[in-house]
C-alpha cells in the first residue's frame, strides 16, 4: 500500500504541473495598506477589508474591551453557555441593519452557509445556485441531499427555465425550491440582477438565499448591501454576509425572520456544535456595523468605490466597477503567474486566482482596494502597470 506521504507528494506534483501550486506567504508586519513580506514592504491590493475597519481604533478598543470583559474564549456552543451579551447585541443590530426580525451569527461566513442550507433543504427539495456561487453555499448546497442544478451567470432566463423545470415535479411532495445567489460576485465583481431573481421567486413561490459578502459595508444607501440598494430587503428570505470584509472584524451571519432564527438554532448543526465566536470578535463587528451605517462609513464607502474607479482605468480593458472589486482575466494559469511575480517585484501584492477558484482559463489578477488607499498608492501601481492615465473620471467625490 502506499504510504500517505507519497501519495500527496504525487497530488501536490500535479497541482505544480498544472500551475496550480500555491503557497502561504508570511506576512511579518501589517499597518494599513502595507504588508511585510520576506523583509520587504508591499502595497497591498489583495485585502477585502474595504473600509480600513480591521484597524479602526474603535474596533480594536471595543476587541479589547470585550477580551478583557468577557475572556479571549468564549468557552462553549451558544446553546450551552456561550450565548454571550455581545453575540445577542450584534444580532439585534444586524436584524435593524436589514430589516429582519432577527439575525444569527456565526464563526464565519462558510458556517453560516453550511450551517443554514442544509438545515432548510433535503433530498426531495431542489436548489438552484448561479454558476459561480461561492464554495461555501456549493458545499452546502451539495451536503444537504437536494436536487442541485446550476444557473448561468447572472442569467434570470437560465433561471426562469430551470424554475419552470422545478414546478413539473411534485412527487413524493412540491419540492421546496431554494435559490442561492451572491449579489457581488467575489471574483469579479460583478452584481445580480437581484429586480430579476426577485420577480421569478415571487412568481414561483421559491425561496432566496443572498450571499452578500462583498457588498455588506459598501452597497445601499445604508451600507447594508445589495438588497437594500434596489428595496429588496423584504423580498430576500435570507440575508447572508460575513463580519470578516468590510465590516473589520470575523464571523459570518443569517438575517431573516424569527422563525428562521429560532429554527437554526435547533436545526444548523455549525451552530448548534460550534463554539460561539469570540466575543472580541463579535464587540468588533458590532463597532463595524455601527460605522458602516455612520456618516464616516459613508465617506468610506464612496471612497473605496472612487478608488476602485480609478484603478479600473488603469487596466489595458477597463470596466465600470459595481464594487471594490476589479479583476483583470488573463486567461491561462501561467500569464497570471507571470503577472502577478511582475507586479511583485513591483512592490505590488495582487495576487494571481486560479483554478479552482475561478473556472479554468479565466485566470487573473484580481485587485481590491480599500477607502485605505491613496492617490500616491494607485500612482504607484499606475507605474508598477505601465499604463498612463486614462481619461478623467466622470465623477470626483475626492
Ligand atoms: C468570503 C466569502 C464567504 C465566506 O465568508 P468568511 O467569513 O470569510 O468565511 C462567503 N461567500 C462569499 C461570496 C465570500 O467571498
Amino acid at each position: 500500500m502506499d504510504s500517505l506521504d507519497s501519495v500527496l507528494a504525487a497530488r501536490l506534483a500535479d497541482f505544480e504541473a498544472r500551475s496550480l501550486r500555491r503557497d502561504l506567504r508570511r506576512i511579518t508586519a501589517r499597518s494599513g495598506t502595507r504588508v511585510g513580506l520576506n523583509g520587504r514592504e508591499l502595497l497591498n491590493f489583495s485585502s477585502n477589508d474595504y473600509l480600513g475597519l480591521s484597524r479602526h481604533p474603535a474596533l480594536v478598543e471595543a476587541a479589547a474591551h470585550a477580551a478583557r470583559d468577557w475572556g479571549a474564549g468564549s468557552t462553549a456552543s451558544r446553546l450551552v453557555c456561550g450565548s454571550l451579551e455581545p453575540h445577542h447585541r450584534l444580532e439585534e443590530a444586524l436584524a435593524a441593519w436589514n430589516h429582519t426580525e432577527a439575525a444569527l451569527t456565526f464563526s464565519t461566513g462558510f458556517a453560516a452557509a453550511t450551517a443554514t442550507i442544509p438545515a432548510l433543504v433535503g433530498k426531495d427539495d431542489i436548489v438552484l445556485l448561479d454558476k459561480l456561487t461561492h464554495a461555501c453555499c456549493v458545499d452546502a448546497a451539495r451536503a444537504s441531499g437536494a436536487t442541485l442544478r446550476v444557473f448561468h451567470h447572472n442569467d434570470p432566463n437560465d433561471l426562469a427555465d430551470l424554475l419552470r423545470w422545478a414546478d413539473s415535479r411534485g412527487a413524493p411532495r412540491r419540492p421546496h425550491v431554494l435559490i442561492v445567489t451572491e449579489s457581488v460576485f467575489s471574483m469579479d465583481g460583478d452584481v445580480a440582477p437581484l429586480r430579476e431573481i426577485v420577480e421569478l421567486k415571487r412568481r414561483h413561490g421559491a425561496w432566496l438565499f443572498l450571499d452578500e459578502a462583498h457588498a455588506t459595508g459598501l452597497l445601499g444607501p445604508t451600507r447594508a448591501g445589495l438588497a437594500e440598494s434596489l428595496g429588496l430587503q423584504a423580498d430576500v428570505d435570507l440575508h447572508m454576509g460575513t463580519l470578516g470584509k468590510a465590516l473589520g472584524a470575523a464571523g459570518g451571519f443569517i438575517a431573516g425572520s424569527r422563525r428562521l432564527a429560532e429554527f437554526l438554532v435547533h436545526a444548523g448543526r455549525g451552530f448548534v456544535f460550534s463554539t460561539a465566536p469570540v466575543p472580541a470578535a463579535v464587540a468588533a463587528a458590532a463597532e463595524g456595523v455601527r460605522i458602516a451605517q455612520s456618516p464616516e462609513g459613508a465617506l468610506l464607502a464612496s471612497s473605496a468605490l472612487e478608488n476602485a474607479r480609478e484603478l479600473a482605468r488603469l487596466l489595458p480593458d477597463p470596466i465600470a466597477p459595481r464594487s471594490a472589486i476589479i479583476p483583470w482575466i488573463l486567461g491561462d494559469e501561467t500569464s497570471a503567474l507571470a503577472r502577478a511575480a511582475t507586479l511583485l517585484e513591483s512592490g505590488i501584492l495582487a495576487p494571481a486566482i486560479r483554478y479552482p477558484t475561478v473556472p479554468r482559463g479565466r485566470a487573473r489578477i484580481r485587485f481590491t482596494v480599500s477607502a485605505a488607499h491613496t492617490r500616491a498608492d494607485l500612482d504607484m501601481l499606475r507605474g508598477a502597470l505601465g499604463t498612463s492615465p486614462g481619461p478623467a473620471p466622470q465623477d470626483s467625490a475626492a
